[in-house]
């Protein structure tokens, strides 16, 4: 909303400043109207300049960690509150909602801080630090353009922003991100897409493609696997690799903060 800060929704989640910075791979303070912010102490990490100190402040926040809850079918707000341990009217007010809101399936809400004790976060075990957020990458599209649009409204607001969106000209060649076995595939939202697994566990999606450079196969680091193109749901719009990143088996996370690392 316009006039937020990092600190001031921080502060209104009573969750510390650097958890919200790594929750949502946010390095620069920049935030957007109408981006959706995770609220998540337990994440931990931070930003790419985060010191060892604030990375340790935001773990042990976690008596005051909360999270976010996708809505699914037959789901009820009181339903949530009591499976997250936390009661009714703080889930409403973490939400600014009634308890005659509309929930449904495929909604994100914000799960307020509970002392209940949570499972340890699933903490990427090969990366390069504990408290780091993402791999280190090759930087996919050299010389391309993106910024953090993490939880940028989609379909109006049906739906958020998972990844990052970099733009380059149509034919801008696409290299692999990261050493490892590359799937291409085409479906109606990503067009011509690649999952790129590696061998420490992340898996790379990126979508949008005009073609791809080869087959299905191991790649190395910087490898030409394709070219920038606006196929899928982004036919008519800007030309640009949407980059997707998870843990293998996990939630998507932002992948901003390593794209910016790897391109700059
Ligand atoms: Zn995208």
């Amino acid at each position: 909303r316009p006039g937020d800060t990092v600190a001031g929704i921080a502060r209104r989640y009573g969750v510390s400043a650097d958890s919200v910075r790594a929750a949502n791979g946010i390095v620069d303070d920049e935030l957007y109207r109408g981006a959706r912010l995770i609220i998540d102490g337990s994440i931990g990490g931070g930003s790419s300049d985060g010191s060892s100190a604030s990375r340790a402040d935001a773990r042990s926040s976690s008596s005051s960690s909360g999270g976010r809850y996708t809505v699914e079918e037959g789901d009820t707000l009181s339903g949530i509150a009591e499976d997250h341990g936390v009661s009714l009217s703080a889930l409403l007010k973490a939400n600014h909602m009634t308890s005659r809101s509309l929930i449904l399936p495929g909604h994100t809400v914000v799960i307020p801080g509970s002392t209940r004790s949570r499972a340890p976060s699933r903490r990427p075990s090969g990366s390069r630090s504990a408290g780091s957020v993402g791999p280190d990458l090759r930087c996919p599209v050299p010389g391309s353009s993106f910024m953090n649009d993490w939880g940028f409204p989609r379909d109006d607001g049906g739906r958020f922003h998972e990844g990052t969106d970099i733009f380059a000209p149509r034919g801008t060649t696409v290299r692999a991100p990261a050493s490892g076995t590359v799937v291409f595939g085409r479906n109606h939202l990503g067009g011509t897409t690649f999952t790129l697994t590696t061998a420490t566990g992340w898996e790379i999606y990126g979508a949008h493609m005009s073609a791809t450079i080869g087959s299905s196969r191991s790649v190395r680091a910087g490898e030409a696997i394709g070219w920038v193109g606006n196929t899928g749901n982004a036919a008519g719009g800007d030309t640009h690799l949407h980059m997707g990143l998870k843990r293998v088996g996990g939630r998507a996370m932002n992948p901003y903060p390593s794209v910016r690392a790897a391109c700059g």
